[in-house]
């Protein structure tokens, strides 16, 4: 399989390095050339595979050439086998033809364990190979930090420095970061705001001296092995509801347009979804440009849904190139006219194409504490606030109510305790058995001021399992 850049300048990479790329040197996203493309009775024939072997089967094209099959299937086994629920993702009904996938019973309770387990796993098997060693510098509000940290601490050849904003996450986040020990480990906490830090990691992708020559690779999910991991789960949903004789619609909360354009994939697949919901908090780029085709950049507001807390969906360039046609040289324009004004729109008919599929709905936080509370009192079920904003998303949008409905459940209630208190739910949250002790656990980070120059000499000092690089 080869990856080609959404905005046609770069050149083309195998799945090998693609993993290993942040970017494309273009400054565009990395996409398949040519999506696999399965057939109905090969779809059916996967129904009661157990988990890895589904992740095989729908991910073995896009590392074809690069990871041979014996060493996929072993990583999978070993990546979903961690999980702590048997179904890996299973399915939890709230009401008639309504359903939550969990996605949560992953290391660090939220679905970015199932693409970042895995791709720890994927870097350490291409490093060894190839014998080499790399950095990873991310930002995190919370969720990513945790799931890249847990996916990478036993990869040898990666040391992993991951930037939060200190004091401006849960403690549960926290200390899910903080108490993970190893010498290639590096928590920074910076005295400023996630965006602070994720200029930070930007900077230090775009001028990478300070390196001294080696690799850096992105956890965001600009990188591909993200996105393509999360394509399983849509076709194990749809083959536990009926798939692909019945159709199936998704609504799924989104910041970044990472996890539901996993979805669009899935369809493009073959897999025979009929509706995807986009569902969103106050921060609602991505509902403007559905409901009336304006893609304008607003100001960022702190919700009771921190991980959707974005003013822009990086990944929503990967769905223009599409609707553009794949033409690169449109959307580098767009991204230009982006950058420089601040908004756009698209041509109507490619928006309506977009419509066809996609359905919106921007959740406010009252109405997240509200679905909350609702679906508590009808189920006895505490969702998070991210899951809840799913929920009354899939209730106002749905087309359909005789094609089954599944709400992507991103996160354990437990990691937003706030959102739940809010909501009334007089309901006692306990985390999960193995991490029952987190409160108790040593922390290791380290306070660093909001200067791209101490944080950049931290890593070379401490990027070579500790020592400098
Ligand atoms: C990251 C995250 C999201 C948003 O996912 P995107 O792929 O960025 O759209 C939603 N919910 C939770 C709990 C998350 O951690």
């Amino acid at each position: 399989m080869r990856y080609i850049s959404t905005r046609g300048q770069a050149p083309a990479l195998n799945f090998e390095d693609v993993l290993l790329a942040g970017l494309a040197s273009d400054g565009g996203l990395y996409v398949p050339e040519n999506l696999p493309r399965f057939t109905q009775e090969e779809i059916a024939s996967w129904a009661g595979l157990p988990y890895h072997e589904l992740a095989f089967r729908v991910m073995r094209p896009f590392v074809e050439g690069s990871i041979a099959d014996a060493d996929f299937r072993r990583i999978l086994e070993e990546t979903y086998g961690e999980f702590a629920h048997a179904a890996v993702a299973p399915l939890r009904q709230l009401g008639g033809n309504e359903w939550v996938m969990e996605l949560f019973h992953g290391p660090t309770l939220a679905f970015k364990d199932f693409a970042l387990q895995l791709l720890g796993r994927l870097l350490d098997h291409v490093l060894v190979k190839r014998g080499e060693r790399v950095v990873i510098i991310g930002a995190t509000s919370g969720d990513t930090g945790s799931a890249a940290i847990e996916g990478c601490r036993r990869c040898d050849n990666v040391d992993i420095f991951i930037l939060h904003p200190h004091q401006r996450v849960s403690e549960v986040q926290r200390r899910q970061m903080t108490t993970i020990l190893g010498e290639n480990i590096h928590n920074i906490a910076i005295e400023g705001n996630f965006d602070d830090c994720q200029e930070m990691v930007k900077a230090s992708f775009a001028d990478q001296s300070f390196l001294k020559g080696t690799r850096l690779v992105a956890v965001n999910s600009i990188n591909w092995a993200r996105i393509m991991a999360q394509i399983v789960y849509y076709f194990h949903a749809a083959l536990q509801l009926g798939g692909p004789a019945r159709s199936v619609a998704f609504s799924v909360p989104t910041g970044n347009f990472g996890d539901i354009f996993a979805g669009y994939l899935a369809r493009n697949m073959g897999l025979p979804i009929s509706q995807l919901v986009v569902a969103t908090n106050r921060n609602d780029i991505l509902h403007r440009f559905m409901s009336g085709n304006q893609y304008v950049k607003e100001t960022l507001h702190a919700t009771l849904s921190p991980s959707m807390d974005i003013m822009v969906s990086s990944n929503f360039e990967r769905l223009l190139f599409d609707l553009h046609g794949r033409s690169g040289s449109a959307i580098a324009e767009l991204m230009d006219r982006f950058r420089q004004g601040g908004g756009f729109s698209v041509e109507q008919d490619r928006w309506s194409e977009a419509r066809k599929l996609f359905d919106s709905l921007a959740v406010s936080d009252e109405q997240t504490c509200q679905t909350i509370a609702e679906v508590f009192a009808s189920t006895g079920e505490v969702l998070d606030p991210h899951t809840a904003i799913g929920v009354k998303a899939a209730r106002e949008c749905r087309r359909s109510l005789d094609i089954p409905m599944v709400v992507l459940g991103t996160a354990h209630p437990v990691k937003f305790p706030e959102a739940v208190e809010q909501a009334g739910v007089g309901k006692a949250l306990e985390l999960p058995a193995h991490l029952s002790d987190l409160f108790s656990r040593e922390e290791r980070s380290t306070v660093l001021p909001n200067d791209l120059a101490a944080v950049q000499g931290f890593v070379s000092q401490h990027g070579n399992r500790g020592k400098p690089l």
